[in-house]
């Protein structure tokens, strides 16, 4: 997962670029990245898997002059990615996952386009999406050959002279979100960017939306494609940030009503408290508290926030030991109770098995019910990172127990009602250690969060596709491209002046 955010300022906009971008440090802990443009480029980069984003880069961004810049915090790769184009000089950085990335770059090496940003083998993805870009006639065009091609999804902010292009990907998986305030300009993947940098939020970009920000306002390049509008329901759940909203719909108040629907399903057990796994389970078990009318207390606290999250470490080891260390149990709130623990999701459930419901029992509780935000994870996302391996989720684990081998149509486990969803739960309970374990409905969770179900991506639930995303046949480049409805954008086109 990535976090990216863009302004334009009639100042220096360095200072807000840098807080503005430290305010995605949830999203990603491998990189980050800021490029600001003045008389000319300054760019810095730098590795975040042994400190956090405001330690690297405060001394840089005094030194960063110039009143448009970028920013990025990612799980993934370095960037942003500089490239001296046919277009000119510009800067890019994503937000997203492409799942034919390798299949691409390959097809791009036989045209004799090279790569220079290699790392591990794999190709960076943001290098491959400016080098798609810089396949266009012109930016604009580029940008939406690249959304002709890639499977996945990807969301970008493009910074060069004429000021800063973002783009939302075209499935709107990934939220981009636009703001304003006195002489300047901003977008941001995650609302609570603008409260304390004073912006007000004007709106969310529609899936495949190209706007051009400069010192004038804003301008819409491309209008989108608001029928496949398929945001990521995970946001919601456990990746958002409680204070951020996407379609303007709050993080933390979409968590309480989880919690409080979870807690509507539970009429047949006695607890003395209820709590959450920190952070994302806190407001879910706030919600579930307020629903139960039973305490909320803490019988796990983290030590720092500066672990992050457990998951976000490539290597398994970095994510255990994170987990591990990050979370202590206290034995006083412990010791005899019946406890509720919310929790976002389960994973694999190693982490939660061995770190969370171990401490638990090893301070004396007396009962445990586990209570997920969301269903069973049944695949692992396509397009942006948040979820690893089919074969390392719990649900899938406890399938291939359960029928001597993997499914491949699991439509009976996915539904609540049925025998096979009610034995796969009992499994995972069983594996867990668990008294009892309810997972949270997917018409549940939809109510939660208030879209109407078509407008969500369900996809690690369901494994339901967005229509446009399926793409069955080879990629060729050059033949991907369908008739241009619209000519070569010559900043003639969709110039509708917005604000
Ligand atoms: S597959 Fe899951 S994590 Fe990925 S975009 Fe869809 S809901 Fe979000």
């Amino acid at each position: 997962m990535s976090g990216i955010f863009g302004v334009v300022s009639k100042d220096n906009c360095s200072e807000i670029l840098f807080y503005g971008t430290d305010y995605h440090s949830h999203l990603g802990t491998e990189y980050g990245g800021m490029a600001v443009l003045g008389t000319t480029f300054t760019r810095q980069i730098h590795a975040l898997g042994q400190s956090q984003f405001k330690s690297k880069f405060f001394n840089d961004y005094e030194q960063m002059k110039g009143n448009k810049g970028i920013g990025v915090i990612s799980a993934f790769s370095e960037q942003p990615i500089y490239l001296n184009s046919k277009f000119g000089s510009f800067c890019l950085a994503t937000n997203g996952f492409i799942e034919n990335a390798e299949e691409l770059a390959a097809i791009l090496l036989k045209k004799g386009i090279s790569f220079s940003e290699v790392s591990s083998k794999t190709v960076n993805h943001t290098e491959l999406i400016a080098k798609l870009v810089n396949r266009g006639n012109d930016l604009v065009d580029g940008i939406e050959k690249m959304f002709d091609v890639i499977e996945g999804s990807c969301s970008l902010l493009l910074l060069n002279r004429s000021g800063i292009y973002a783009a939302r990907d075209r499935f709107g998986h990934t939220p981009l979100i636009i703001g304003k305030k006195d002489n300047a300009w901003a977008v941001t993947s995650e609302t609570s960017a603008f409260h304390n940098t004073g912006f007000e939020v004007i709106r969310d970009l529609g899936p495949g939306e190209i706007i051009l920000i400069n010192e004038d306002g804003i301008v819409q390049r491309r209008p989108g494609i608001l029928k496949t509008n398929q945001i990521c329901a995970f946001l919601w759940i456990y990746t958002g940030f409680p204070a951020s909203s996407y379609e303007g719909i709050n993080v933390e108040v979409v968590r309480e009503k989880c919690g409080r629907l979870l807690a509507k399903h539970d009429t047949d057990i006695h607890v003395d408290i209820v709590s959450g796994v920190p952070d994302s389970g806190f407001a879910h078990g706030l919600g579930y508290a307020m629903e139960s009318g039973k305490p909320f207390r803490r019988p796990l606290v983290k030590y720092t926030p500066g672990y992050g999250r457990s998951y976000t470490p490539p290597s398994q080891r970095t994510r255990d030991l994170v987990a591990k260390m990050k979370l202590v149990a206290i034995k006083e709130v412990i010791e005899g109770n019946s406890i509720v623990v919310c929790e976002d999701s389960i994973v694999r459930g190693t982490q939660l098995k061995n770190f969370t419901i171990k401490k638990l029992w090893d301070c004396n509780a007396k009962e445990i019910h586990i209570r997920p935000a969301c269903p069973p994870l049944m695949f692992p996302c396509k397009f942006n990172l948040s979820t690893r391996s089919i074969h390392e989720l719990a649900a899938r684990k406890a399938i291939r127990q359960l029928e001597g081998h993997d499914l491949k149509d699991v439509s009976e486990y996915t539904d609540p009602t049925s025998d096979k969803y009610r034995r796969m739960v009992e499994w995972i309970a069983r594996d867990l250690n668990v008294t009892t374990l309810r997972y949270q409905t997917v018409d549940d969770m939809v109510e939660a969060i208030g879209l109407p179900r078509e407008k969500l991506c369900l996809y690690c639930w369901l494994g339901e596709y967005p229509r446009i995303c399926r793409r069955k046949t080879k990629i060729d480049i050059k033949e991907t491209r369908k008739p241009a409805a619209k000519k070569a954008d010559k900043d003639t086109l969709s110039q509708t002046k917005l604000w």
